[in-house]
């Protein structure tokens, strides 16, 4: 059955990628991010591409409302839209710190919110949070992001079990290195020259694709089997 799936951070990377693997399998699509352009540029049939920011609980349920008058119920809600920035905790600025978590943890939970209690009353649909490696392990000059990632993990886990009896089912997508803009927005360059040395030592990272395909994977089982969470890395990554 063809099922509206919503998609954050659908205008950069792994959203886009999500935003094509679910379109190709004819479901129709809401596409949020900041930037409308790039999400309208993927030229996706029965897609609709709002401008919101997920730190805006009022404006994503707004979008959802819009969305859902149009292609019905969300069947999927994936929640990915996310920011990395790198820091050595003695130094970065706190600022970067509230934006992380506001994105990475607010944002999540906003859209979680702003779609879990019509799925439990129809007793059926799909959350999917992107979180990462980094939300399992630590990595040098990742404090912050880190803490928001291991964040996705509980939170996620967490509902998982107060909604299981409701028949909603709560994935996790942990990713590790993907060829994306994740990096681009890391203030401190000698952070940003590192990372790239060590995706250079790796031999390159996977591509976008995979992760959503794994996503497409969770989706399509049948509802009564729930994916809990699926790691994905490039072989090479430690
Ligand atoms: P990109 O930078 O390519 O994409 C990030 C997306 O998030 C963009 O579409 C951006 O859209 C959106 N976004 C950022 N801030 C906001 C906001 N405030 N409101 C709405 N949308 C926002 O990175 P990726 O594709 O790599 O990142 C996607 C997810 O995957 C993130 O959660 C990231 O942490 C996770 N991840 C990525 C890995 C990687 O190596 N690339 C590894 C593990 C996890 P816009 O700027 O238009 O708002």
């Amino acid at each position: 059955m063809k099922q509206l799936i919503v998609i954050t951070g659908a205008s950069s990377g792994i959203g886009a990628a999500m935003a094509q693997a679910f379109s190709a399998k004819g479901h129709p699509l809401l596409l949020l991010a900041r930037r409308v352009e790039p999400m309208q540029a993927l030229g996706l049939e029965n897609s609709l591409a709002i401008s919101v920011d997920v730190t805006d609980a009022e404006a994503m349920k707004a979008a959802i409302a819009e969305a859902e008058a149009k292609f019905g119920p969300v069947g999927c809600l994936i929640n990915n839209a996310g920011v990395m920035l790198l820091g050595a905790a003695d130094v970065q600025d706190p600022a970067e710190w509230s934006r992380m978590l506001n994105i990475n943890v607010m944002g999540v939970l906003n859209g979680i919110h702003a779609v879990l209690a019509d799925m439990k009353a129809r007793k059926t649909g799909t959350i999917i949070n992107v979180s990462s490696i980094a939300g399992r392990k630590t990595f040098p000059n990742h404090a912050a992001y880190c803490a928001t990632k291991f964040a996705v993990h509980a939170l996620t886990e967490n509902i998982r079990e107060e909604v299981a009896m409701d028949d909603v089912r709560m994935v996790t997508i942990a990713p590790g290195a993907v060829e994306t803009a994740l990096l681009s927005h890391t203030t401190n360059e000698e952070i940003k020259a590192g990372y790239n040395e060590w995706k250079e030592f790796m031999g390159g990272v996977i591509e976008p694709t995979a992760v959503a395909d794994a996503a497409v994977f969770a989706f399509e089982q049948p509802q009564n089997v729930c994916v809990r969470e699926i790691v994905l890395a490039p072989t090479r990554q430690q």
